[in-house]
């Protein structure tokens, strides 16, 4: 009918303006590695920030003691201790409290947000066993894992340059956020010291670090996506201060704010854009992460369900509700492997109130998916061969047996198996059989956590 034929049209346009090439995704690669050049010469210099972390040393497996971390990524924030019992024992011990964070709490005030954080942090020491408590006069340590762009202004101190990932606390930019988690911690009585403030990159990196000397970046793809990696300090230009011993700092790139004319940008996309909560920015990380993926896929099947009538002759309510479909239920469609779809057919119930799909509808549907998830997974691969070109490592020298290995986190990476496999299949695609022996990319599993207080550990105190 006229009607399936303007859904098919809809849906082949989407289709094309999504292709991600391998050509499209060197070039991706390409200009990702320039701009990480650009970022690296000047402040200001590039979309990519290229934020100095000054970590310069990350953790060599010696480590000692127990340590805190706090994560505070976007949907829930976790409490971690560890007890790090040197290479040996490695991390000997680890416990974890996990708090989802009230929505109001995202767009309120920043008294508000750090006092809840700090009284998370108290009933879980609070709970805590005699064993675990610090002798007289020592303090506790904390790792700060706060997953947001940062100016740091030392390893344990830095400004919020602005909110991603639905937050938007406006007193809170600006502000050295580890002074207003201080501030929260004091005023109920914490006696703890936060010895490191770092993001989720950076934190995964220090963790697969730890476990792995070969880990020189880690990719974040989780509710929203980054990239870290170990630079020469001699190869970043804005670098002033004296020249770290190790020879090295650890670059936050970003790279979600990345943006290119070689992106595969859509209506929708540019839609999406216009109507969040940060116009312009993150343009990346809106094609590639979590937090997006649902809401690419809502709108395409708006403009079916409203063009094609592709839902029945009414256009269900509940699809034009902004980001109602998340990319759990996305992934749920898009692994269904019933025969007639009936988890494609009961996601549309549930979440879009649609019932008696047919399956030529429910077929249609895990296609929209699987263009907006394959376009994500193979502009994250274009991202990291950047990463790879930007450091050497997208070559092999004949006879040289060097490996490189990425460490990789976050919800998506983690519980979207075709996001992941088809990440991976295009890695080697990109870097072809003898290169892509040499790259690893690990799944690092909570490293963003263990990882800051790891670092809190290397920059303690008492060292
Ligand atoms: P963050 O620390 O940024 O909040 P996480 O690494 O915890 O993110 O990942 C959470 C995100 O992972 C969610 O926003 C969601 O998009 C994605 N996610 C979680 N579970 C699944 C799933 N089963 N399938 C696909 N994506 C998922
Ligand atoms: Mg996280």
């Amino acid at each position: 009918s006229g009607k399936w034929y303007r859904a098919m049209a809809i849906l082949k346009e989407f289709e094309e303006k999504c292709g991600t090439p391998i050509l499209k995704l060197k070039q991706v690669a390409d200009a990702m590695d320039v701009e990480m050049h650009a970022g690296l010469a000047s402040e200001g210099g590039s979309k990519l920030k290229m934020l100095i972390s000054y970590v310069d040393n990350l953790p060599s497996g010696h480590e000692k003691g127990i340590f805190y971390a706090l994560d505070l990524g976007g949907t829930n924030f976790r409490v971690i201790r560890v007890k790090l019992g040197g290479r040996e024992k490695g991390v000997a011990h680890q416990e974890f409290d996990e708090v989802s964070i009230p929505p109001h709490l995202m767009t309120g005030s920043s008294e508000a947000l750090f006092d809840f954080i700090a009284e998370a942090l108290a009933k879980f020491i609070d709970s805590e066993p005699e064993a675990f408590h610090p002798p007289p006069g020592r303090q506790r340590e904390l790792g700060f894992t706060f997953s947001f762009p940062v100016r740091q202004t030392s390893i344990a101190s830095g400004t919020l340059i602005r909110w991603t990932k639905g937050f938007n606390i406006e007193d809170v930019v600006g502000q050295d956020v580890v002074g207003e988690l201080t501030k929260s911690l004091e005023k109920i009585g914490i006696d703890m010291r936060v010895s490191a403030l770092v993001n989720d990159t950076i934190g995964t990196l220090a963790g697969g670090r730890f476990h792995n000397p070969d880990v020189v970046a880690a990719v974040i793809l989780g509710t929203g996506t980054n990239a870290a990696y170990v630079e020469r300090a001699q190869a970043i230009p804005k670098w002033h201060g004296p020249l770290p011993k190790s020879g090295e700092m650890v670059i936050n790139t970003e790279w979600g704010n990345y943006r290119s004319s070689h992106l595969p940008l859509t209506e929708y996309d540019d839609h999406l854009d216009e109507e969040s909560l940060n116009p312009g920015e993150q343009v990346f990380e809106k094609l590639i992460s979590g937090m997006y993926l649902g809401e690419i896929v809502r709108r395409v099947l708006l403009k079916m369900a409203e063009e094609a009538e592709f839902f029945g002759d009414t256009v269900p309510a509940k699809l034009k509700q902004p980001f109602i479909l998340r990319t759990p239920d996305v992934s749920a469609m898009h692994h269904d492997t019933s025969p007639d779809l009936k988890v494609v057919g009961n996601t549309l119930k549930d979440v879009l109130e649609v019932s008696n799909t047919s399956l030529k509808t429910r077929k249609i549907v895990v296609e929209v998916c699987d263009i907006v998830v394959t376009r994500g997974a193979r502009l994250s691969a274009a991202g990291i061969l950047g990463i790879l070109k930007k450091i050497g490592r997208d070559t092999v020298k004949v006879g040289e047996k060097q490996k490189t290995v990425i460490a990789l986190d976050g919800g998506l990476f983690e519980h979207y198996t075709k996001f992941r496999s088809c990440l991976e299949s295009t890695m080697n695609e990109l870097l072809g059989d003898e290169v892509a022996e040499t790259i690893v990319i690990e799944h690092s599993n909570d490293g963003s956590g263990i990882g800051a207080a790891l670092l809190a550990a290397s920059h303690s105190q008492y060292l």
